[in-house]
Parts: C-alpha cells; sequence; structure tokens
C-alpha cells in the first residue's frame, strides 16, 4: 500500500448522532450525498456513513437503506465508500454483517470498505464531571468466531476491511489475525481513541502514541487516527507527524469548540481544517483513487 506520504482523510459524517447540538448531521440519502460531495470537494477521500431513518435519525438496518445512500453518494462522488455494520446496536455478529454481502452482490452497490472491531468492549460513557456512568450496562460484544464471521462475509463480497482498534487488545489481535491469514498482511486500521469510553485509548498523544508503537510488527499497518467524542483537530498534527492519517466527522464530535459565532462547522468544513493542518506538515491529501490503487495493490 503505497501512498508516498500522502494522508488519506476519511470523514465520519453521522454514526448515530443527534443534530442538538450541531444541525449540520446528514442522515437521509439526499443529505449524505451533499454532505459527502462538499467534504469530497473539501479534500476527503473515504465516507464512512451509517445508513439513518430521514426522518428521526434512527438507525436504518436494512441492505436497502444502505444501497440508497451508496446509489445517491455514488451519483455526486467518487468517494471511496466504508458503511457500518451497525457495532453495538446489532448484536449477533452474524446478523451485523449481512448487508455487507447483499450490497457486495451488485458493483453498483458494493462498497470498497467495512469497519471491523477487533475486540468486545464496556461502552457506557463515564463522566468525570459527576464521577457516573451514564450507563453501567452497555457491552459491545463479539466472540473470535463472530469476528471471523464478519472478516469472511466482507472480504468474500470482494470488500475490503478496515481493522478499528480500540485498546492493546485490538493491536494483538489484528497481529494474530494478520499471521493467520485471517486479515491480509498489509492491512487498514483505524485507531479509536476516546474521550468518553474508557475501554479505549484517550484522545492525547500519548494514548495515540502507546497504540502506535504496540502496532503488530511484521505487517504493514496504514492507521488513521480518530476521537470518539473530543476535538480531533487538536490532535491531528501529532497523528499528521506520526505518519498517521486522519477520520474525521461530526458523528464523532459536535465540533462546538470549532463554532464561529452561531455557525456550526459542517463536515466539510472539518475536512478543509484537516488538509490546512497536513499542508502545515507537509503532506497533500490523497484522491479516492489514489486509496483504491492502494488498497488494490494491498
Ligand atoms: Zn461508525
Amino acid at each position: 500500500m503505497t501512498l508516498d506520504g500522502r494522508v488519506v482523510i476519511e470523514v465520519r459524517v453521522n454514526e448515530y448522532t443527534g443534530r442538538d447540538p450541531n444541525p449540520h448531521v446528514p442522515w437521509s440519502p439526499e443529505e449524505l450525498a451533499a454532505d459527502a460531495e462538499a467534504c469530497r470537494e473539501a479534500g476527503a477521500a473515504i465516507v464512512h456513513f451509517h445508513a439513518r431513518d430521514a426522518r428521526t435519525g434512527a438507525p436504518a438496518w436494512g441492505a436497502g437503506n444502505y444501497a440508497a445512500v451508496i446509489r445517491a453518494v455514488r451519483a455526486r462522488t467518487d468517494l471511496v465508500l466504508n458503511p457500518t455494520l451497525g457495532a453495538s446496536t446489532v448484536p449477533d455478529p452474524l446478523v451485523r454483517c449481512a448487508h455487507i454481502p447483499e450490497l457486495a452482490a451488485d458493483p453498483a452497490t458494493r462498497p470498497e470498505l467495512a469497519p471491523v472491531d477487533l475486540g468486545s468492549f464496556n461502552i457506557d460513557p463515564y463522566d468525570p464531571a459527576t464521577r457516573t456512568f451514564r450507563n453501567e450496562d452497555l457491552v459491545y460484544a463479539t466472540s473470535i468466531r463472530g469476528l471471523r464471521h464478519e472478516i469472511d462475509a466482507i472480504r468474500g463480497g470482494g470488500v475490503g476491511v478496515q481493522a478499528v482498534l480500540w485498546n492493546v487488545g485490538s493491536c494483538r489481535l489484528l497481529g494474530a489475525f494478520c499471521d493467520m491469514g485471517v486479515l491480509p498482511s498489509t492491512v487498514r486500521a483505524q485507531i479509536t481513541l476516546s474521550v468518553a469510553w474508557l475501554a479505549s485509548h484517550p484522545g492525547t498523544v500519548r494514548g495515540m502514541a502507546t497504540m502506535v508503537k504496540l502496532l503488530p510488527v511484521g505487517h504493514d499497518v496504514h492507521w488513521s487516527g480518530s476521537l470518539y467524542g473530543g476535538d480531533l483537530l487538536a490532535l491531528a498534527p501529532a497523528v499528521l507527524a506520526a505518519g498517521g492519517h486522519l477520520s474525521i466527522g461530526l458523528g464523532d464530535f459536535h465540533y462546538a469548540t470549532r463554532r464561529r459565532g452561531d455557525a456550526w462547522p459542517t463536515n466539510a468544513d472539518l475536512v478543509r481544517e484537516v488538509v490546512r493542518l497536513a499542508a502545515a506538515a507537509g503532506r497533500t491529501p490523497a484522491t479516492p483513487d489514489e486509496v483504491r490503487a492502494a488498497l488494490a495493490a494491498g
């Protein structure tokens, strides 16, 4: 996977995030397509999205919901597509990944990537201000067999896997899966840092650097930094200096930190800021076709 020092900018447009306080989170296929087009013009190469009910924003799990988004986005941009599996909202891994082979059966709706969270995690958000957990029962659990099923279903459809790493256990599991041939030896990975999920590393330079240090040796891991619940732009210079790519978006954080008066930032605003920070670090954004070529080369 050669990208000659270019930075791959992935925009994480919506997750299952609401519109309070930032109203710019896209939900419907049309909103997602317009947002994706603006992000592509700003310098993004990959769009990671969750299919949502257009009116309520509730999760929309059907393959048809994902297909509608992919068709709408492809009508307006050449972005690499990376749809969610649904994460903890779909407890059974056999069900969680079922839409990917369905989408992959038709080249018009086959995504290039799908993410797999490597491990099982407590996802009760912790609030240090009140010293309480918002909920004390949330577990996002996937067995090794379940993860292998997800990976096999994704790769079997000709779709690439984006390995999502939450902690040292994820890094070690990535090494094991690469050693076993479950995942290719050259792999794209996302380092997920988080403010409120204590199962992941904190969104600090040390939290990021420790993960990078623990990436499996002997394999070619192309990693991208992300931060759930915090301002990734503040950490981006350190990610860029460490050779990482960036995965950023309103799905992860409302970015009140970047508000100008009454104007909330859009996903494209965040991408523009990443491009500016990358330029300061001497790196230019990779195009979607450059990312496709790198993924295909392995
Ligand atoms: Zn997601």
